[in-house]
């Protein structure tokens, strides 16, 4: 039974704060079309008339740091989450004068887009009509300022604010989001706008490397991930993305990967397990580094090799090129895989029910789905044990009774701190 979708309590008191606090504050992107498209949000983004400052000030008592240069918005923390919080802005002016001379940039590129405005303003400024749609969670109030966002949503189309080929040149990094909607909701583009990602999909190699970055890693989290990787290809877009990926598409290893990848994208749509980005980086390294190093078929594990975390950094960084991932999530994703020689060597028991290697286990899980097949029912598995709490040395005593039960809470595992 799907559960109905619902707005976050806390986000529905930020909105409040600032609100009560004299300004405009709604949330836009991907959470107003999830929760319009009955999926849970997850990663809500904020939109305010408050400036930095003001948001600031408002939640002086919260821990909030302004970032950015070429977009300066507000992250504020909570609980481990950050919360985007941007100030509407208007469309920026023609910006020829900040090109650098020397790059072949397309003519209307963006360089700058800081110059705050009204929320009809920052809706019209915006990529995709059914990417802004405000809604305000207080008085329970959609504003959709294009007219057009709720009837794209309900038509399932793609649709481009403005002329379509002007928004790609302004900004590259369109493309890559108007493919990544038709993957992740199986929507279609309007025609215009298709032309439009067709004839600038070149324009790709002009948007900066952090920025491609950032959107891989949304990529490898989303639940829909390997629907959007098969969309990039289809539109020949891949080569540009993920060159590596795209010149092994058609071989067994590529066709294992999705089916890796599909199986865990499942998995977490079911609530079975977290949105890992190193995890996902482990499976899609997993089929080329089985290739290369076993010689044999993906699915077959490889036997221990000298210098096997090195061979793997590098098939790692092959695979996912030119992207380039945080350090921790490579390491993350380098661990798991080492782990295999654990499945080869039959402890493989030992590692289904040891707490210390959660990706380990899952990646076990999810190959066992898609190729080995060796349990019939996952329930069979034996369940981690749980993690034993580190003791940490030099404490006081005060210190752990008074903090103990607190965080024992908040790891669900009371019962076993007593
Ligand atoms: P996701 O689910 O991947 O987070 P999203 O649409 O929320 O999807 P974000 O990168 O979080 O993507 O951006 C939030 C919103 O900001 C978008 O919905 C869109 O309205 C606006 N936006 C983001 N990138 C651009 C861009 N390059 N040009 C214009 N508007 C953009
Ligand atoms: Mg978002």
């Amino acid at each position: 039974m799907q559960l109905q979708p619902k707005i976050a309590p806390y986000i529905t008191e930020i909105i409040s704060r600032l609100q009560n606090a004299g300004y405009e504050a709604y949330i836009v992107g991907g959470a107003v079309r999830d929760f319009l498209l009955n999926r849970q949000p997850k990663d809500y983004d904020l939109s305010t008339s408050a400036t930095p400052e003001q948001i600031k000030k408002v939640f002086r008592d919260r821990h909030v740091l302004i970032i950015g240069k070429r977009f300066r918005l507000v992250h504020l923390h909570h609980r481990g989450e950050i919360i985007e919080i941007s100030t509407f802005r208007k469309r920026p002016p023609d910006q020829t004068e900040l090109r650098r001379p020397g790059k072949q940039a397309p003519e209307h590129m963006i360089f700058q887009d800081n110059e705050f405005g009204t929320a009809e303003e920052d809706a019209w400024r915006r990529d995709f009509t059914i990417n802004a749609i405000f809604y305000d969670p207080v008085n329970d109030k959609i504003v959709d300022y294009t007219g057009m966002g709720m009837k794209d949503l309900a038509e399932k189309t793609v649709r481009s604010i403005g002329d379509p080929v002007l928004r790609f040149e302004e900004d590259p990094v369109r493309i890559l989001r108007a493919l990544k909607l038709v993957g992740q909701y199986e929507f279609a583009m309007e025609p215009g706008t298709e032309n439009a990602v067709r004839q600038c999909l070149g324009f790709i190699v002009h948007a900066s490397a952090s920025r491609m970055t950032l959107e891989l890693e949304k990529i490898l989290k989303n639940p829909y991930g390997h629907r959007i990787l098969e969309t990039f290809r289809r539109y020949g877009f891949l080569k540009l993305f993920l060159p590596f990926v795209d010149s092994r598409w058609e071989t067994p290893a590529c066709s294992y990967m999705m089916k890796l990848l599909e199986e865990r994208n499942r998995r977490i749509q079911e609530g079975k397990y977290r949105d890992s980005i190193s995890l996902a980086m482990s499976i899609m390294t997993l089929p080329f580094a089985e290739e290369e190093i076993s010689g044999r078929a993906p699915g077959q594990l490889w036997e221990y090799v000298p210098e096997l975390p090195v061979r793997l950094h590098e098939i790692l960084l092959r695979v996912l090129q030119p992207g380039m991932p945080t350090r921790r999530a490579v390491a993350a994703a380098i661990r798991t895989l080492l782990l295999q020689d654990r499945v080869k060597t039959l402890q493989i028991k030992k590692l289904l029910s040891h707490p210390g290697y959660p990706h380990a286990r899952e990646l076990a899980i999810i190959q066992n789905h898609v190729m080995w097949k060796f349990w019939r029912y996952e329930e069979q598995l034996p369940a981690p044990e749980p993690r034993r709490k580190k003791r940490r040395r030099g404490r006081l005593r005060t210190d752990r009774s008074s903090g103990g039960s607190e965080s024992a809470e908040a790891a669900g595992t009371s019962d076993l701190t007593a």
